[in-house]
């Protein structure tokens, strides 16, 4: 069963090496994380997964780095200077700050339970601002990205010349961005520096609708391809007042979080609004022309746009079992093996001199095809618990009789059960079993 309470999975990732919280020996730093030896690992993998489906199995999607740091123009061309913004209230009470629009109930504070304390709601905007060079001035200041949508939209030439490509066609990109959240909370899932996928799927307007109706499907089968339960997610439209002012349609992936129904991922139909807004701002002509039928268009975008670092909670949260093996309790990260931090553990049965140069061999064998743990502390049972907590596909044990038989076992994860595999088949054993 899926974890049912947030401190669960937030002490397993603490105690294992996932997540820390940020400066910690300085107290931390609110609602700042660092991602553990562990944590680097699932994180890098949820992002390749996401890339591996949006990029390299498409020919219709190439990739793009852009840069964190861009000048105001940007952000003036796609409204973020003005719009990005959310309502900030204080409750005159007890001093703390909410955002409106995230409050259960607008008049309560949740803090001290004030009725009617709050201030009147002040816009705030969310984008980090800061100076490029040594002055501070007008004239260097810079922001931090808050999504890597608009490197997308700012490269949309630069990518039409170079690739050939023509529309439907994606831009596809993973990155960080920074939001001045009001209120960061629920540990990973709202931060204030995290980490974006993102797709810009440029599209001939009159095949708009019919795209976004694609992606929300196929966004949606990527998170049960991935191992989350059916159940645990939706599809959300927004409703015609939750609508950008530029969008055509928006729908929320959502996960069943402990606290409720929250956004993983949201895939939106933007028309032609950034495309024409960069155009007028910079004076630049960005639109395709179709030599097929001689037509120039501003091609309309559809965008799934999700949260790796949130993805990352929602995929702990949904593999996390308790179980019972043998009589003894255990706590168990089902996770899939595509997005598992190792996929294989080496375990020699004892430290003894005798098995530690096949192991490491086995080791040697296995790690460069398979992110591979090597582990011969404790004992071997908790050495199992270990790597059933960090949710560890798989473990092969070199015990005594390895040396003679030349075989060794191959234990699973989820159902415990071991079958003795010769040597010189591991790899293909492992790979087969692994099967992603
Ligand atoms: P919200 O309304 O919850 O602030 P949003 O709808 O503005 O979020 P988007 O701009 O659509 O979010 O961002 C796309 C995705 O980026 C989100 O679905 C989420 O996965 C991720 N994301 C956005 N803000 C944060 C954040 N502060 N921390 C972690 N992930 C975030």
């Amino acid at each position: 069963m899926p974890a049912t309470d947030l401190v669960q999975v937030v002490n397993l990732c603490k105690r294992r090496g996932f997540v820390f919280p940020s400066a910690e020996i300085y107290g931390g730093f609110r609602s700042t994380y660092d991602y553990g030896p562990l944590g680097v690992l699932l994180l890098r993998n949820v992002k390749d997964a996401w890339w591996r489906s949006m990029v390299q199995l498409r020919d219709d999607v190439v990739g793009l780095d852009a840069a964190v740091l861009s000048p105001p123009a940007v952000w003036e061309a796609s409204g973020h200077l003005k719009n990005f913004t959310d309502p900030l209230v204080d409750c005159r009470n007890c001093h703390q700050r909410w955002r409106l629009d995230k409050l259960d109930d607008p008049r309560t504070c949740p803090n001290c339970g004030a009725k009617d304390s709050f201030t009147e709601a002040r816009q705030f905007n969310l984008m980090f601002k800061t100076y490029a060079g040594p002055v501070e001035e007008d004239a260097a200041i810079a922001y931090l990205r808050p999504e890597t949508a608009q490197g997308m939209f700012t490269n949309f030439l630069n990518v039409l010349q170079t690739t050939r490509k023509k529309p439907p066609f994606g831009i596809a990109q993973v990155g960080k961005s920074f939001r001045n959240e009001i209120t960061p909370q629920n540990w990973i899932f709202r931060t204030r520096e995290f980490e974006q996928m993102e797709l810009e799927f440029f599209v001939p307007p009159a095949e708009a609708a019919q795209w976004y109706e694609y992606w929300c499907a196929e966004r949606l089968q990527w998170y049960v391809d991935l191992g989350m339960p059916r159940e645990m997610l939706r599809l959300r439209a927004h409703d015609a007042d939750e609508l950008s002012h530029y969008s055509a349609g928006t729908s929320d992936v959502e996960y069943l979080f402990p606290w409720g129904w929250d956004e993983l991922e949201g895939i939106a139909n933007r028309t032609d609004y950034d495309l024409t807004q960069h155009a007028q701002h910079s004076g630049v002509r960005l639109d395709y022309f179709d030599p097929a039928t001689n037509e120039r268009y501003v091609p309309y975008v559809v965008e799934p746009a999700a949260g790796a670092t949130r993805a990352m909670a929602a995929f702990l949260l949904a593999a996390y079992d308790e179980d019972t093996v043998d009589g003894e309790a255990r706590t168990v990260l089902r996770l899939h093996p595509r997005l598992a931090p190792y996929k294989v553990a080496v375990l020699p049965l004892s430290k003894k001199e005798t098995l530690t140069p096949l192991a490491k061999e086995l080791f040697r064998t296995l790690a460069p095809r398979f992110m591979c743990d090597y582990d011969d502390t404790q004992s071997i049972g908790r050495r199992y618990r270990r790597q059933d907590e960090i949710g560890t596909p798989l473990a092969v044990t070199v015990d005594f009789e390895s040396l003679d038989d030349k075989a060794v076992t191959i234990r699973d994860r989820d159902s415990t059960k071991q079958v003795r595999v010769p040597i010189d088949r591991l790899v293909d054993e492992v790979a087969a079993r692994l099967a992603f």
